[in-house]
């Protein structure tokens, strides 16, 4: 089938064919683009270089909303969940190599899109397949946006002993039947959430049993608070969210009522290497550019030489623990590319000089995002093993 029409202003449709993935153009502005059905493919160094040329100062007032935009007409949404689920099915390594290459063109929107991907599996690996029906369509067209709240349940304010997040169980949902739930409290920390349609969250019942709930944005009782600025990632626009008795009706409840529900099901990220990812391909920016700044200075050439390596053998790890080899330790691997991407950045900086140094110079706003990894899902080993080495205690 042969479509030619106008769309948006700016916007000039040629499809040959119909149906992903069967069509191969789309202009938009600047830019020719074909689905990504390899993670290796022209294609994909097009959405690269597009994100490159996005990527503008970090603000919370800055959604990357064109990048993420571009992303979900590339298909990138579709790449972590399987054919059944309306997605491409790329295997764990490739979506490692997807990953790798977006993080090195633009962090703040490729860490955007594993929240949202983190919010997508979840539905996806529910045995409840009526939040699935319902949104992963629009989802994975990027016609819809969704984020997760989950790190009260593992990562953060677990000192306090009390839940951020409590679920009453609402035994007559009005209108909807019965086993539903209330939740009263909040989410300190939700990526995009003020750009949302639907949460992904996690709350704590009072017998000490956790569920997951899909949770639209468009009711009074949910209410993203302003984005907070970061020290990098601002225009992540990451915030907490307030929920005032927002009620989630059974048929949203993707997991639980159990104990560590977040512990259960399929639709965690890849092995936990998502994070660690995500560091190796910031460093392989900082590695790229430290190359390309050798080939006109001689005396950067064995720094540059040794970094490039140093990262390639990091990108060779992370694809063997991708491909499931035995003996990957995968905390040990976070250690590996936090310490990374740290040094990495910092001896681009190094090289840049005070031009570096300039606020919006990218290998400034890299040395900042490496620090991200410092606290971001840090399992607490790695974070005590780097206390313990930046102190110099063994
Ligand atoms: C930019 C960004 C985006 C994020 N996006 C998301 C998201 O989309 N979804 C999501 O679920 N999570 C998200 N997170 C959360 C993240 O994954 C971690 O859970 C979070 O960084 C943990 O930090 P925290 O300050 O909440 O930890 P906490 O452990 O709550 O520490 C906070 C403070 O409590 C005190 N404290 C800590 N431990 C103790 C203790 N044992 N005893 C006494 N006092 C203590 C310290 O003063 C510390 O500064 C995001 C985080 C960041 C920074």
């Amino acid at each position: 089938m042969i479509f030619l029409g106008w769309g948006q202003p700016s916007c000039f449709f040629f499809f040959l064919g119909w149906g992903q993935p069967s069509y191969f153009g789309v202009f938009d502005g600047f830019l020719t683009m074909a689905p990504i059905l390899t993670p290796d493919s022209v294609e994909m160094d097009r959405l690269c270089d597009r994100l490159r040329d996005l990527t503008v100062s970090d603000d919370v007032a800055v959604f990357p909303e064109e990048a993420l935009r571009a992303c979900g007409r590339a298909g990138v949404f579709r790449w972590f969940l399987s054919e059944q689920d309306g997605g491409y099915g790329w295997s764990p390594a490739d979506q490692t190599r997807g990953y790798l290459r977006l993080a090195a063109a633009d962090l703040t929107t490729t860490f955007v899109i594993t929240q949202r991907m983190g919010a997508c599996r979840r539905i996806a690996a529910s045995e409840n397949r009526s939040v699935a029906q319902r949104w992963l369509p629009s989802l994975l067209a990027g016609e819809s946006f969704a984020t997760v709240g989950i790190s009260h349940l593992t990562t953060s304010r677990q000192h306090l002993g009390r839940p951020a997040l409590a679920a009453h169980p609402e035994p007559q949902v009005p209108g909807l039947g019965g086993n539903g739930y209330r939740l009263e409290g909040f989410s300190p920390w939700v990526t995009g959430a003020a750009h949302a349609d639907l949460l992904v969250v996690g709350a704590s019942a009072a017998d000490g049993t956790q569920i997951l709930a899909a949770v639209p944005c468009d009711q009074d009782a949910v209410r993203p608070a302003e984005p907070i600025p970061l020290v990098a990632l601002s225009s992540s626009c990451t915030g907490r969210v307030d929920f005032s008795g927002a009620v989630v009706p059974a048929e949203n409840i993707l997991a639980g009522p159990v104990a560590d529900v977040m512990r259960t099901g399929q639709g965690g990220n890849t092995g936990g290497l998502q994070t660690s990812t995500l560091a190796i391909g910031l460093a392989r920016a900082a590695a790229d550019y430290l190359l390309e700044q050798a080939a006109g200075r001689a005396e950067l050439a064995d720094v540059a030489g040794r970094l490039d390596a140093d990262v390639s053998a990091a990108e060779r790890r992370l694809l063997d623990a991708a491909e499931g080899h035995p003996n990957c330790d995968l905390g040990e691997l976070r250690g590996q590319a936090n310490r990374l991407v740290l040094r990495a950045t910092q001896a681009a900086l190094t090289a840049a000089k005070g031009a570096g140094f300039v606020a919006d110079h990218p290998v400034g706003r890299w040395c900042r995002e490496a620090l991200f990894f410092l606290v971001w899902s840090c399992p607490q080993p790695v974070a005590q093993a780097h206390l313990c080495e930046l102190v110099g205690l063994q």
